[in-house]
């Protein structure tokens, strides 16, 4: 691909004649391969480009490239950086889109940049003008675009979506789903499916907002012209939409899964009115249950009693359909299948966390299965059976789901582990209980509780990946703990909506951060390396057989998916908090990730805020290759 004209104001006349001279020539072939439902479909086994967050409608971050492997790793070397310049730095946790010679790249501040992938040329760039009152959260992040057709997409922090020419950078369709006055925001990347009943391909994408008590809602748009299709509330009996007109209520009204609250000031219930849930990561697509699935956000607001009936016993309660995973049909937006990880959540561990669609050979029935799996906040590992979630019979908590709830980090104690038959947490009773109590009579606070993991999680945000070859999931977690306690609070529109406080503490004095892998089958942890810093990037992983992934002090590494030994690394001279890739160009394999310290740690992470001061900020995107006389080395 040839370059593109930059901008044009303030050359002279002869530099301008050439300019246009150069734009007619471009506008000529400016009009690049279109991205067809087919290509998305088949994004894991295409080698050449990368479509869909996740590497594929799976979500495996599984690449079948093999240039890299244990033995050539070693000379992989930068091709390019490209920086994003300005003042506005904080975190960058994106996955890059690579399409026909192109990568799309977002970055925080609701930035977006078309790169030569050869190169690292600019093509094009598009900043969002934001207002100044927005409300994210967990820092200024954008986890990525989505592409299809001509078109890109990417969500904005004043929670907006917006379609661009993938050619041009121009704006095609604008849609500002929600009002970011009250805690809307979006930071997640969209994906596509196609629902089978209609022959239409969906964009589907969520919010952020739990923290201020929004109700989250699941969207999916027509990606030509941003038109809303359908919408799925994700509190129970709020209703949902389908072109255009109400819909249903989601969930079963019959059943309440949350109380009346009386003594609301303003005769509402007032946490099912501010009850959060809000999917804020991306959608995986089960193609042959035609099931958009997608992990909904903790109930708000944080403070458990809310949302229990006051003299109650809190586990009696599950403020559905927060904090689990969630399967909704892609035609018409019904919720068909949903299973909580953490019923009535009082500790913000949420169930956003993906869900990655696999299949394996059950070893005592010798049933193929066709699963989903979900490393939850709450420090468990959750293999479910995605034909049972999607089937739609019934009330649709389903515990018969729940195949397996694994441990994956060290020091969880808020429960002790599942009961596979209830498909519920076994949690310390009585006094032992881990829910936080409510301030005694007058005070301002509750009796502090020892939790671990923290609402951090013991993994967040960042992807883990799946590899067919070994069957293992390779996992970037934390093992800390938090000291918690409850605090009195009314809702008011714009503030958040907690009332809990926190601080977040150190569990082990060697490590905070693990990359581990680990098989879904037996539960067993086949390896795992500890990392000084929290782990806030995801990992990938190839048929070559290696594990990529980024750590806060500024590395890209490569280690070896069957024993974890670190095989390469390289400084990026920034904390690394994003999700990589890989690709094949011109015959030789790229990687590429962003560079850029930031996200929830360093804002909420109390001594792990401490901990985490010395590293680096930045702002860049960074792109490796195997040169091709290198890769028989
Ligand atoms: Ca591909
Ligand atoms: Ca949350």
């Amino acid at each position: 691909m040839t370059s593109q004209p930059r901008r044009i104001a303030g050359f002279a006349l002869r530099g301008l004649a050439a300019a246009i001279a150069l734009g007619l020539a471009a506008g000529a072939s400016a009009a690049g391969k279109p991205v067809t439902w087919d290509d998305i479909a088949n994004d894991q086994s295409s080698t050449g480009d990368v479509l869909q967050y996740g590497l594929g409608v799976k979500a495996q971050r599984y690449s079948p490239l093999k240039k890299l492997n244990p033995a050539t790793v070693k000379n992989l070397v930068p091709a390019w950086s490209f920086s994003f310049g300005g003042e506005k730095q904080r975190g960058q946790e994106g996955q890059a889109i690579v399409h026909d010679g192109t990568v799309y790249v977002t970055a925080s501040y609701s930035r977006f940049y078309a790169l030569d992938a050869r190169t690292g040329q600019k093509k094009w760039e598009y900043e969002h003008r934001l207002p100044d009152d927005i409300r994210p959260c967990c820092d200024v992040v954008n986890r990525g675009p989505a592409i299809y057709g001509n078109k890109v997409f990417f969500g904005t922090l004043d929670a907006g979506i917006v379609a661009l020419d993938k050619d041009t950078g121009k704006v095609v369709w604008k849609e500002k789903f929600e009002d970011h006055k009250i805690g809307y925001t979006m930071t997640g990347a969209p994906t596509l499916v196609k629902d089978r009943t209609t022959g239409r391909v969906l964009l589907i994408h969520g919010s952020s907002g739990d923290e201020f008590g929004v109700v989250g809602r699941l969207y999916a748009r027509d990606p030509d012209t941003g038109d809303e299709v359908w919408m799925r509330p994700f509190v129970e009996g709020h209703i949902g939409r389908l072109n255009g007109k109400d819909s249903t209520p989601t969930g079963n009204p019959k059943a309440p899964s949350w109380p009346d609250d009386a003594s609301s000031p303003t005769g509402k219930v007032e946490a099912w009115s501010h009850g959060g849930g809000a999917p804020w990561q991306s959608a995986s697509f089960d193609i042959e249950n035609n099931m958009v699935v997608i992990g909904a956000g903790n109930p708000a607001p944080w403070n458990g009693w809310k949302r229990t009936k006051p003299g109650d016993d809190p586990r009696n309660w599950e403020s559905l359909f927060t904090s689990g995973q969630a399967y909704v049909d892609a035609g018409t937006g019904e919720l068909k299948g949903f299973y909580q990880h953490t019923p009535n959540d009082a500790w913000d561990f949420s169930g956003n966390n993906e869900i990655i669609l696999f299949e394996y050979k059950d070893p005592k029935t010798g049933r193929q299965v066709k699963a989903g799996a979900h490393a939850d906040r709450n420090g468990f590992f959750f293999v479910t059976d995605r034909s049972k979630l999607a089937d739609g019979s019934g009330y649709p908590n389903k515990p018969t789901a729940l195949i397996a709830a694994y441990p994956f980090v060290d020091g969880i104690n808020w429960a002790k582990g599942f009961d596979l038959k209830t498909g519920k947490p076994i949690e310390p009773d009585g006094a032992d209980s881990l829910r936080p109590p409510l301030p005694k009579d007058g005070a301002e606070k509750g009796e502090a509780k020892f939790v671990s993991p923290p609402f951090l999680g013991a993994k967040n945000w960042n992807p883990m990946s799946y590899s067919p070859d070994t069957g293992l999931f390779y996992i970037a977690g934390n093992e800390w703990a938090e000291d918690y306690w409850t605090e009195n609070l009314t809702y008011k529109a714009g503030s958040a909506y907690l009332g809990q406080g926190f601080r977040i503490k150190k569990l082990f004095e060697d490590h905070v951060g693990v990359i581990e892998a680990l098989d879904p089958v037996t539960g067993k942890v086949a390896w795992k390396v500890k990392e000084k810093f929290p782990m806030w990037s995801g990992t990938l992983t190839t048929a070559g057989g290696l594990v990529f992934t980024g750590t806060g002090d500024g590395f890209v590494k490569a280690l070896d998916a069957r024993t974890g030994k670190e095989l390469w690394k390289f400084q990026t001279g920034a904390g690394i908090v994003a999700a990589p890739i890989t690709w094949e160009q011109d015959g030789e394999q790229y990687v590429g990730i962003h560079s850029g310290y930031g996200g929830a740690v360093p804002l909420w992470g109390g001594d792990m805020a401490a901990l985490t001061k010395q590293l680096q900020q930045g702002g860049s995107y960074w792109v490796f290759k195997l040169p091709k006389d290198a890769a028989s080395r």
